[in-house]
């Protein structure tokens, strides 16, 4: 099969260009061509060497995502679902907003976490996306995006918070996370592009020495006891081990604070209990079992998206105010999300999901949709 250059970030495309018996600098024109101008014919790369793109036509080519579906949402959020062979589909939602639009990118076909509340991961785990395919829905999206003939921008963030656990597939990740920073590539900032995970403490510390860009964490509890239920990597490591490897990552990050991402599940981890709990845990305070100094952060509440086979429901609004005025409280900046593309079923893995189930862990998931009660896991915290 030819060779598919999104799968090169550019230090890796002027190997490739070598090994062709190219000078390096062939490899910025091609990357700009393909990044910045989204071409994909090497005929209309008109300032590249014939030669170069006589060479490249025999055994290289543009390979992008199949589109399956694009739905538009009234507010302007647009989703796509891309076969990626084998009966696998990912999704990529762009958002658009006042002064910027953010690109949500899936890393994995299915997601092995298997979090109770992700749509995403009831359909169990099919592959990790290959780096060429996670680069190519931010081509794919941007210059669908783009006003014909304009070279202004218009992606400006992305956030790696689709499906997938992003740092489950590290070795293609880390690529596609430089093709986006790259000044001949998308040229976004480290600011700008964010990487979320449910809690991978060893690879956490690996991001921060090979690309420190934002990070968000899915936290979604105040305990190790209701944590370990609704994100069963948790048992491996623990919130104690998470938020140390937090504050090690802001030392090189290129932000000065973590997002915590805190879904808001109705009867489960929405009382105002529950948000003392978390203010104590990420304030560092005495009185917390972590009691180690402060966790420079912020949260972004986000509002449960139902699916049937999850079992759980959406916190009614006063119940996520009153949460998010705790936090606030404490000292904690705190934004609960807004719902985007409600009418196009924009949350991660809603669609996909219709495509498929692989390996029968919407089944095993319902199994064990029994909902914990606040009461009990309030009183768990202690370990
Ligand atoms: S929330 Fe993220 S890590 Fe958890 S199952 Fe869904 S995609 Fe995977």
């Amino acid at each position: 099969m030819a060779v598919n250059l999104l799968d090169f970030d550019l230090e890796g495309l002027a190997a490739y260009c070598e090994s062709l018996g190219e000078k390096r600098f062939r490899a910025v024109q091609l990357f700009r061509w393909i990044h910045q101008k989204g071409a994909a014919d090497f005929e209309q790369m008109s300032d590249l060497a014939k030669s170069l793109r006589g060479k490249l036509a025999g055994a290289a080519e543009v390979r992008g995502l199949v589109p399956i579906s694009e739905h538009r949402s009234t507010d302007g959020t647009v989703k796509w679902l891309f076969d990626v062979g084998g009966g696998n589909a990912v999704e990529t939602v762009y958002i658009p907003e006042d002064d910027r639009g953010t690109l949500c990118v899936s890393s994995q076909a299915g997601c092995a976490v298997g979090c109770r509340f992700c749509s995403t991961g009831h359909q169990g785990f099919s592959r990790n996306l290959s780096t060429g395919e996670i680069v190519a829905q931010l081509w794919f999206a941007e210059h669908r995006l783009r006003a014909p003939g304009s070279a202004e921008r218009v992606i400006d963030n992305v956030v790696m918070m689709g499906m997938g656990e992003p740092l489950q597939n590290y070795a293609n990740v880390v690529p596609a996370l430089k093709v986006m920073l790259d000044d001949h590539g998308y040229g976004l900032s480290r600011r700008r592009v964010t990487v979320s995970t449910s809690g991978m403490v060893a690879m956490i510390d690996r991001l921060r020495e090979d690309c420190p860009v934002a990070l968000a964490v899915s936290l979604h509890a105040p305990n190790d006891a209701l944590r370990d239920q609704l994100v069963p990597l948790n048992r491996k490591d623990g919130l104690d081990a998470l938020l140390d490897a937090c504050v090690r990552y802001l030392d090189k990050a290129p932000r000065d604070f973590v997002t915590f991402e805190y879904c808001m599940l109705d009867g489960v981890n929405d009382a105002p209990e529950q948000a003392q709990e978390l203010a104590r845990l990420v304030n560092g305070e005495a009185a917390s079992r972590r009691g180690k100094g402060r966790v420079p952060c912020k949260f972004n509440l986000i509002p449960f998206n139902p699916f049937p086979e999850s079992g759980l429901k959406r916190s009614p609004r006063e119940r996520v105010t009153a949460f998010a005025r705790v936090l606030q409280d404490a000292g904690i900046v705190t934004t609960i999300r807004k719902t985007r593309g409600d009418d196009i079923d924009a949350a991660c893995g809603q669609l996909a999901g219709e495509v498929q189930d692989r390996t029968g862990a919407r089944e095993r998931l319902v199994q064990r949709r029994a909902v914990i009660p606040i009461a009990a896991a309030a009183g768990e915290g202690a370990r």
